[in-house]
């Protein structure tokens, strides 16, 4: 199955909340969550809203895959990983999640979406402790150094997202250098560092069936 092409923000109307997949879009009253907060589709306004256990667990999975942008077998190899480790289950997988270096360069600010830093990525733009690094998936470790490739400083495009990155996201676990466009991993977060609305526990219940 390929990658989900139609607007992202009918996944944001399926989840019911905003998942901040376009950028500056997002965080404007031209968000399509404000304007039509019911799902997607025919019926959308008109659908059942009593949602069985097993349908909890899926939104569950489904909202945290959207966010992340990870494909299903993608999805469940981190869950695999996460069940290996000791620790929480469902903390683990969203800690894998966080470290993708697609995330880490959103969340740095170096990107204005998920999107937006896998292409970055993909393209080359990013560097990671003065290697090129062009996985969005690459499993970033705590004192990696992220930064923007020393050509790719003068894009207007990268210098945009800088200028306006979100103070906000920035995390106690990641640090920025605004000027040298780059940024360090921390530490690994703990799950209330991580500032997504998901019920991980679900997730893992989902799989552990
Ligand atoms: Fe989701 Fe952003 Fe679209 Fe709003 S604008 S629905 S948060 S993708």
């Amino acid at each position: 199955m390929g990658r989900y092409t139609e607007s992202v923000c009918r996944l944001c109307r399926r989840e019911g909340i905003r998942l901040y997949l376009k950028g500056d879009r997002c965080y404007s009253d031209k968000c399509a969550i404000e304007r039509r907060s019911y799902p997607p589709g025919e019926h959308g306004q008109s659908r059942r809203s009593k949602v069985s256990p097993y349908g909890q667990q899926l939104r569950e999975k489904q909202k945290a895959r959207r966010i992340y942008g990870v494909m299903e077998r993608q999805f469940r190899n981190y869950f695999k990983k996460a069940s290996k480790k000791q620790g929480v289950t469902g903390e683990i997988l969203l800690q894998l999640l966080e470290t993708r270096l697609d995330n880490l360069v959103y969340r740095l600010g170096i990107a204005p979406s998920r999107n937006a830093a896998r292409q970055l990525v993909k393209h080359g733009h990013v560097v990671v402790n003065g290697r090129r690094a062009d996985i969005p998936s690459y499993h970033v470790r705590p004192g990696d150094t992220i930064s923007v490739r020393e050509n790719s400083k003068k894009l207007d495009y990268i210098k945009e997202a800088v200028a306006n990155r979100r103070r906000t996201e920035m995390q106690g676990w990641l640090s920025f250098d605004e000027k040298d466009m780059s940024g360090v991993l921390l530490q690994i977060p703990s799950r209330e560092d991580i500032p997504v609305p998901v019920q991980e526990q679900l997730i893992v219940e989902l799989y552990s069936k």
